[in-house]
């Protein structure tokens, strides 16, 4: 299956987290709560601020390596050329 476009990504209840290169999905209901995002990068993931994604605080390299490792596909991403 290819990636998913903005519409069916938000329609599925993922909330956007814009960043500058790429901007970061993130869907609730999915998450398994593994917190393997948050153990990643806390500068990207931290669960104790609001909002708890800010995409641009690693680079796009970083934040998608850590989301391709999302075993619950919570976490999804788009880069800007990609729309
Ligand atoms: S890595 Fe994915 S499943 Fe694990 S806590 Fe983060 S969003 Fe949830």
């Amino acid at each position: 299956m290819g990636k998913q476009t903005k519409k069916e990504l938000v329609e599925q209840g993922y909330r956007i987290y814009a960043g500058q290169e790429l901007d970061v999905y993130f869907n609730l209901s999915m998450c398994q709560h593994s917190a393997h995002c948050l153990k990643s990068d806390h500068a990207v993931f931290d669960t104790k601020r609001k909002p708890w994604i800010v995409t641009d605080n690693a680079s796009g390299e970083t934040v998608t390596k850590i989301i391709d490792g999302c075993p619950s596909g919570a976490l999804q991403y788009l880069w800007k050329e990609e729309y």
